[in-house]
């Protein structure tokens, strides 16, 4: 299996999962790019955003995003979530995911 999430998701990686339902699980950003990092994936190997099925586990997304901020303390100063999708969206990991960042204050526009 190539893919490195699913990896992730199967246990092949041995990888530190503070949040898991049935549809969605997330962990600390490898490469962190703020004080809170977190990547949040879905289960089943769904390329990006405009994938059809996506439609299923947008509301667990939404919830996990609530959850998680909450839980990492992020609630008061607010966070950020980013999904990159394609080229030009920036997405290195052609695995649904998206990013949630706080701990700091986060620019816009992004480069
Ligand atoms: P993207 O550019 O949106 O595809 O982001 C993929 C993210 O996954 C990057 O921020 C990477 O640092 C992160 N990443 C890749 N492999 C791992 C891993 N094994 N554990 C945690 N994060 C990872
Ligand atoms: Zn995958």
């Amino acid at each position: 299996m190539a893919c490195i999430f699913c990896r992730i998701v199967s246990g092949e990686i041995p990888t530190n999962i503070i949040y898991e339902d049935e549809f969605v699980c997330a962990f600390r950003d490898i490469s962190p790019v703020a004080p809170v990092h977190v990547v949040l994936i879905s289960k089943d190997h769904l390329e990006r955003i405009d994938t059809p099925g996506v439609e299923k586990i947008a509301g667990h997304v939404i919830l996990a995003i609530s959850k998680l901020a909450a839980t990492l303390g992020l609630s008061e100063d607010g966070f950020r979530v980013v999904n990159n999708a394609g080229k030009y969206g920036g997405q290195m990991v052609n695995h649904l995911h998206f990013h949630l960042l706080g701990g700091r204050h986060l620019e816009w526009p992004p480069g």
